[in-house]
């Protein structure tokens, strides 16, 4: 091993725990620094009264990029957690009476299509099966450049590659092409809400992301999202990385465009590297002095932010048959929704929200014969919040998701909880209340996305869902395996 580096993390959530297992792993000496109670970041949890509520993530998606992260340390999911493969994997409510259980057998989802639309099925296969090479070429070729210059892409390969990606077309356009079926459509369209973007601007190379959908499957693991933060917790912890909780770092000390320490309420930290974790505009904005921000307020506020979300939690004294584990409602027109988030910022009108009720497949997050409930709103970042406002909505989302489950259970709420915009920049310094960071739309792609190495602090390194490759659990884990890799060939140590 080359010479034992301190290397001070910002940040637990998964970009950081995921550069510390591996740095620590290589023998360094690293410490997180985490400002919150708990570590994960905005996977963390929120315990009461017997219900143990996951506070962000909920969608288990690309199984295989777990897989490659546990490999990395000679383990597998199943060493921390059971994965489930929900079948249904989830369930879409449109207006009216029409929903679509979205089964996990590819069989059974192409019999889906072809009742929607004659030839949908066939189309499915063949739509899939390109989504397929799109999902297999951007987690070989592209997902790990740095993409620190435009010279990294300039392959011959890689160009014609680019092409078959369609990066130039829309996820829309794409979808629009092959089905007809308004409902299909937006079984298709939905993932590019993951990518905080919507389908007319997300490039048609994320069609990957139905390969990840319909094919790899949806997954829950057992006892919650917040088993694989404590998986990485684990990992991170018996490599010898020290995760220092309730740590609000202040500045970043600079001498000679190196950092040098990091300061945490008078006390310092001496690094040799530093990766930032914490959210990008928050690290530049508030952490550094102003002579080594890559980017200024202009920039930042140019940019398209994914959306916030207004989020409940609720425990539920009663079962409730008709509810599945994951709940889209698309019973109200997404244009509107979606102009009220990225065009026209403000409340919406109508909006599009997504229920999920893990306790329907885990009997450990909510006391026998309850249902542990969470509501998810996407909304407009950097707008009001207020506590009337909260109520507003959480009053349409319950009345609709009653209606649709044919059951009334307002009155049997006995936990609950909100969290929205301020919560969002309260507890994470997120940059306007954003929950997922950046939209993935073209002009934010790859090389146009925040640098993760800093231009102008040697030893500063960027990780997470706002910067290369993206927002999402398994795009982070990969973040931090980046950012971790850039450390080791700086301070010219065996590469991961
Ligand atoms: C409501 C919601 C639902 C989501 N659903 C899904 C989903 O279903 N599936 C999916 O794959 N992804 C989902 N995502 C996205 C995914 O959760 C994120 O992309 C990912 O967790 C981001 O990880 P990160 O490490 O980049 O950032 P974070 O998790 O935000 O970690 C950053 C950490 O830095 C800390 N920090 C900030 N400032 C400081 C400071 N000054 N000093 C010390 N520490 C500091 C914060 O407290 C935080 O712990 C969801 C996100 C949200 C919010």
């Amino acid at each position: 091993m080359a010479e034992k580096k301190k290397i001070v993390i910002i940040g637990s959530g998964f970009a950081g725990l995921s550069a510390a297992c591996y740095l620590s792993a290589e023998g360094h000496d690293v410490t997180i620094l985490e400002k919150n109670d708990q570590a994960g970041g905005r996977a963390r949890i929120w315990q009461k009264d017997g219900f143990t509520f996951d506070m962000g993530p909920s969608w288990y998606w690309m199984p295989d990029v777990f897989e490659e992260f546990f490999g990395h340390f000679g383990k597998t999911a199943a060493d921390f957690y059971d994965l489930k493969r929900l079948d249904p994997a989830y369930r879409i409510y449109y207006s009216g009476k029409d929903q679509i259980d979205v089964p996990a057998s590819l069989d059974a989802l192409v019999e889906v299509f072809e009742q929607k639309e004659k030839g949908g099925g066939k189309k499915l296969r063949q739509f899939l099966a390109d989504a397929e090479y799109k999902y297999k070429t951007a987690m070989s070729d592209y997902v790990e450049r740095i993409s620190d210059k435009v010279t990294e892409f300039f392959d011959f390969k890689l160009i014609g590659k680019s092409f078959q990606l369609h990066l130039l077309q829309s996820l829309r356009k794409e979808v629009r092409a092959k089905f007809k079926s308004p409902q299909l459509v937006s079984l298709l369209e939905f993932p590019s809400l993951f990518l905080g973007s919507t389908p007319d601007n997300t490039p048609a190379m994320y069609t990957m992301m139905n390969y990840a959908d319909l094919v790899l499957g949806t997954w829950y693991p057992m006892g919650g999202m917040n088993q694989i933060v404590q998986a990485m917790v684990k990992i991170a912890k018996d490599n010898g990385t020290k995760i220092l909780l309730n740590q609000t770092v202040e500045k970043i000390q600079v001498v000679k465009g190196r950092a040098t320490e990091v300061m945490v309420n008078g006390k310092t930290y001496q690094a040799d590297s530093v990766i930032a974790g914490s959210d990008y505009h928050h690290t530049e904005q508030t952490l550094l002095d102003a002579e080594y921000h890559t980017y200024d307020e202009k920039y930042w506020d140019s940019r398209v932010l994914s959306p916030s979300s207004l989020l409940f939690y609720i425990g539920v004294n009663k079962k409730l048959p008709e509810l599945l584990h994951h709940n889209l409602f698309f019973d109200e027109d997404f244009e509107t929704h979606a102009q009220e988030i990225y065009h026209e910022p403000s409340w919406p009108s109508a909006p599009l929200f997504y229920a999920s009720a893990p306790s329907k497949t885990d009997p450990s997050v909510a006391p026998e014969g309850m249902e542990n409930i969470f509501l998810l709103m996407p909304l407009a970042p950097g707008i009001e919040d207020s506590e009337a406002m909260r109520e507003k909505y959480f009053k349409i989302m319950m009345k609709r998701l009653q209606k649709k489950i044919g059951e009334q259970f307002e009155a049997n709420i006995v936990v609950k909880r909100s969290f929205c915009l301020t919560d969002f920049e309260k507890d994470y310094n997120s940059y306007k209340g954003n929950a997922y960071g950046l939209a993935n739309i073209l002009s934010q792609t790859a090389i146009w996305k925040p640098k993760m190495k800093s231009p102008k602090v040697k030893n500063l390194f960027y990780t997470g869902q706002l910067t290369v490759p993206g927002p999402g659990v398994p795009p982070s884990i990969i973040s931090g395996r980046m950012a971790a890799r850039e450390v080791l060939r700086q301070i010219k140590a065996k590469t991961i």
